[in-house]
């Protein structure tokens, strides 16, 4: 089902950590949605069903936090990133070639450094407060 429609935080990160065991060293996930839109959510759930053993919480300001598990997770926040050029600083192309799954909020930001490969979730309101709808966009289905 496409979008998926969640009703509360529990059932974004539930979202999320059924799709863990479907992705492998090197996928890439860019999850695009406003402030308050719950990329973040949907990273603890991922990070649990990848077998993480801590808890998540936003990079904002260290932009990137890496988490061991079988396979480790790099989760990136570039909502500070001003434009491609800090993305490549930050060294974002050695963690796409990377043994771990990168995950990015604010994706958007670094559109221009993102592998072909890689599967775009957006995340767009519902019709309640706590109502969220993610989209998942496969790569065979983004435009050219
Ligand atoms: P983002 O990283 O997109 O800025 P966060 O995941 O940090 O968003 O925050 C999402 C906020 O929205 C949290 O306070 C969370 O409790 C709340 N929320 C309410 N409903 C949902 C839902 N269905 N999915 C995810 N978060 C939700
Ligand atoms: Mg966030």
């Amino acid at each position: 089902m496409n979008p998926v429609t969640t009703n509360n935080p529990e059932e974004t990160r539930a979202f999320a950590a059924q799709l863990a065991p479907t992705l492998r060293a090197g996928d890439v996930l860019a999850l695009h949605g406003e402030l308050g839109a719950g990329k973040t959510c949907f990273v603890q759930g991922l990070a649990q069903g990848l077998g993480v053993q801590v808890a998540v919480s936003s990079p904002t300001y260290t932009l990137i936090n890496e988490y061991s598990a079988p396979i480790p997770l790099y989760h990136v926040d570039a909502y500070r990133l001003s434009n491609t050029q800090a993305g490549l600083d930050l060294g974002l192309e050695d963690y796409f070639d990377g043994q771990g799954i990168t995950v990015i909020e604010w994706a958007e930001r670094v559109t221009n450094l993102l592998p072909d490969r890689t599967v775009h979730i957006y995340f767009e309101p519902g019709a309640t407060p706590d109502e969220r709808r993610l989209r998942v966009v496969l790569p065979s289905e983004a435009p050219p």
